[in-house]
C-alpha cells in the first residue's frame, strides 16, 4: 500500500468530522419530524473497506455503532477497533461454516436470513457462553440476488427461531432495492415499518421488536421519516469506498 501524504489523511479526518456532525444533524431533523429524537434513532457507521484509524476517528467524535460486512476483513481490523467506546455488529451476508469466527466478537447479528443460521449462531452462543442479539433480515424488495427472509415467511421463521437458546432477536433489518425515485423507496421502508408494527403488536414470547435497521447514505432520512430507528450510513460518512 502506498504511503499516504499527512495532508490527505489531515483532509480525510477533516471530510468524516463535517459528514459526521452533518449526518447528526439530519438524523435530529428527520427524528423531529417523525416525532422522535435523535436520542431514539442508533446511528451505524457501515466500516467496510474503511481503515480502523478513520473508523476509530468516527468513534472519537462520538459514534457507537459500527458495522461489517465480511468476517474475513473484520477479523482482520477487529484488534484495531476502539471497542470500548462503540459496539461492533456484524451487517453482511453470513455464511453458517463462519459463524463461530465472529460469536462473541459482535454484540449483534443483522444479517440472519434462515433457520439453519440462527441455529449455528444459537450454538455457537452457547458455547461461547455469550447471548447473541440478532435482526432478521426481509427481502423486501424480493431480488433474486439478495438475501433475506421473504414477507410471508417471515412469522413462522420468527418463530422458530424465538425458542433457540443463546440468542435473542431485537428486530429487523433490510437493503430494499435501489429506487429511481423517493416515492418508490418510501414503499419499501413503509411496507417494512408495517411488518415491524404487526410483529411488535403480537407480543410474541422472545421476539423483541426493538430495531428497525434500514436507511443508508443516499436515503437515511427516509427511512427515519417512514420509522427506521436503527440506520446504516457508510460513505455518505467514510466517502466513496475504495476497494484494494
Ligand atoms: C455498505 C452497506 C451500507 C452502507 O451503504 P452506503 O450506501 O455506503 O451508506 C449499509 N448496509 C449494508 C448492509 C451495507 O453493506
Amino acid at each position: 500500500m502506498m504511503e499516504k501524504s499527512s495532508t490527505e489523511q489531515a483532509r480525510r479526518f477533516d471530510d468524516i468530522k463535517a459528514n459526521y456532525y452533518e449526518i447528526c444533524e439530519n438524523i435530529e431533523k428527520a427524528a423531529a419530524e417523525s416525532g422522535r429524537s435523535a436520542n431514539d434513532i442508533t446511528f451505524l457507521a457501515a466500516t467496510k473497506t474503511v481503515e480502523p484509524e478513520f473508523i476509530n476517528y468516527a468513534v472519537s467524535l462520538g459514534l457507537k455503532y459500527i458495522g461489517e460486512n465480511k468476517v474475513q476483513e473484520m477479523l482482520t481490523k477487529y484488534d484495531e477497533y476502539d471497542l470500548d467506546n462503540s459496539q461492533l455488529h456484524f451487517i453482511g451476508h453470513l455464511q453458517t461454516n463462519k459463524v463461530r469466527q465472529i460469536v462473541g466478537k459482535v454484540s449483534m447479528i443483522q444479517s440472519v436470513d434462515s433457520l439453519k443460521l440462527a441455529q449455528e449462531i444459537s450454538k455457537q452462543s452457547l458455547k461461547n457462553n455469550v447471548a447473541t442479539d440478532i435482526l432478521l433480515e426481509v427481502n423486501v424488495g424480493r431480488e433474486e440476488n439478495k438475501s433475506g427472509v421473504l414477507e410471508e415467511n417471515l412469522e413462522e421463521i420468527l418463530e422458530k427461531i424465538s425458542v433457540l437458546e443463546g440468542l435473542r432477536i431485537r428486530g429487523l433489518m433490510s437493503v430494499p432495492p435501489i429506487c429511481d425515485s423517493k416515492q418508490e423507496i418510501f414503499k419499501f421502508f413503509d411496507k417494512m415499518y408495517k411488518l415491524f408494527i404487526d410483529i411488535s403488536s403480537k407480543k410474541s414470547d422472545n421476539i423483541y421488536m426493538d430495531y428497525l435497521s434500514m436507511g443508508m447514505s443516499d436515503d437515511y432520512m427516509e427511512a427515519i421519516l417512514s420509522g427506521a430507528n436503527m440506520i446504516r450510513v457508510g460513505s455518505g460518512l467514510f466517502g466513496a469506498r475504495i476497494y484494494r
